[in-house]
């Protein structure tokens, strides 16, 4: 069983922070038996027909789309999207990202989680928050909902202040019911 990990370029993704979030994901998710592989780059050309010039975004679920049909071509038991580009959904002023459980498919966007895009400096953070997204997707798409823990990666971010304060792995409780539909 395989969880791929596509990467839908606009300008360009770091192939370390891929590594991060294969890496996390496979130490996790191979208890359930998946491997996690990083596929070959995609241009999101064919996507910029979902962006909003005074947004200055892209539509979120048109990526998630892409995601499923790569899926699907590659037959993977789940897919989960990573894109540079920024990403919203109409009533949201941005998503950090977006899933699907009957797709088995997820994207994330680093834009908002790149530290520079707050003024920070850089260091381990982007790698940090990026896995923590992407725990939090892949949960989605194995069925879990958002938990009221605050340190639970399932915990929803309104901003990346939630996203720093949360851990990067599930509580007991959504464990136990990841075990359940993963089971
Ligand atoms: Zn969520
Ligand atoms: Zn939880």
């Amino acid at each position: 069983m395989k969880i791929g990990l596509i990467p839908l370029v606009r300008k360009e993704i770091e192939g370390e922070i891929l590594e991060s979030i294969r890496k996390h994901l496979e130490g996790f998710y191979s208890q359930f038996g998946f491997n996690v592989e990083i596929l070959p780059e995609t241009t999101i050309k064919d996507l910029f027909f979902s962006y909003n010039s005074t947004r200055e975004q892209f539509l979120g679920r048109f990526f998630l789309m892409k995601v499923a049909e790569i899926k699907g071509i590659k037959r993977l038991s789940a897919g989960l999207g990573i894109t540079d580009a920024d990403l919203y959904e109409e009533g949201m002023n941005f998503i950090f990202g977006l899933a699907n459980p009957y797709l088995k498919s997820a994207i994330i966007s680093l834009a908002r989680l790149k530290p520079t895009f707050y003024g920070e400096r850089d260091g381990k953070l982007l790698k940090e928050r990026a896995i923590k997204e992407a725990m939090h997707e892949m949960g989605h798409v194995f069925g879990l909902e958002h938990c009221l823990n605050p340190k639970c990666v399932m915990h929803f971010s309104n901003s990346i202040i939630d996203t720093d304060y949360k851990g990067k792995d599930y509580c007991e409780k959504c464990l136990n019911t990841l075990k359940r539909n993963l089971g």
